[in-house]
């Protein structure tokens, strides 16, 4: 546990610095580095070939949320976030206030699991604020 809490803490700089620093590979790291996706040597971190079909993201302005995937409505949001549990979830949404983003017609929980591709496991224990709080972050391009 002391070393997940830790891991998520270096996965959480990584992931700002990223984002201030617009590296792509960043995001994916972060997300490897709490167990998550593929490990740093993508293909893509060292070539600038043409992008990789894979999964367009990231590009985001310097410190602020990504375009792409605000423009997307975070479907999906940053491997990063996904790769949080609902603690570090937790503790990563107090530091972030994105413009509301309500759901209509189904629970947040089901809209986050079924259309941002968030896993259910990760997300169980967060209140229903937590889980609006999220679902915010992902349209507004985390
Ligand atoms: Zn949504």
């Amino acid at each position: 546990m002391q070393r997940r809490r830790f891991l998520f803490w270096v996965s959480l700089g990584m992931f700002q610095v990223g984002e201030a620093l617009r590296i792509n590979a960043l995001d994916r790291l972060a997300a490897a580095t709490l167990g998550s996706g593929q490990v740093a040597a993508d293909p893509e971190t060292d070539s600038d070939d043409e992008p990789e079909a894979e999964e367009e993201e990231d590009e985001g302005e310097p410190g602020s949320p990504d375009p792409k995937r605000r423009a997307r409505h975070g479907r999906p949001p940053s491997r990063w976030l996904r790769s949080l549990k609902a603690d570090e979830l937790r503790i990563w949404l107090k530091t972030i206030d994105p413009p509301e983003a309500g759901v209509s017609g189904m629970t947040y929980w089901t809209h986050l699991t079924r259309d941002h591709s968030f896993d259910a496991d990760k997300l169980t224990g967060l209140t229903v604020a937590e889980q609006a709080q999220l679902h915010a972050a992902a349209h507004d391009g985390y």
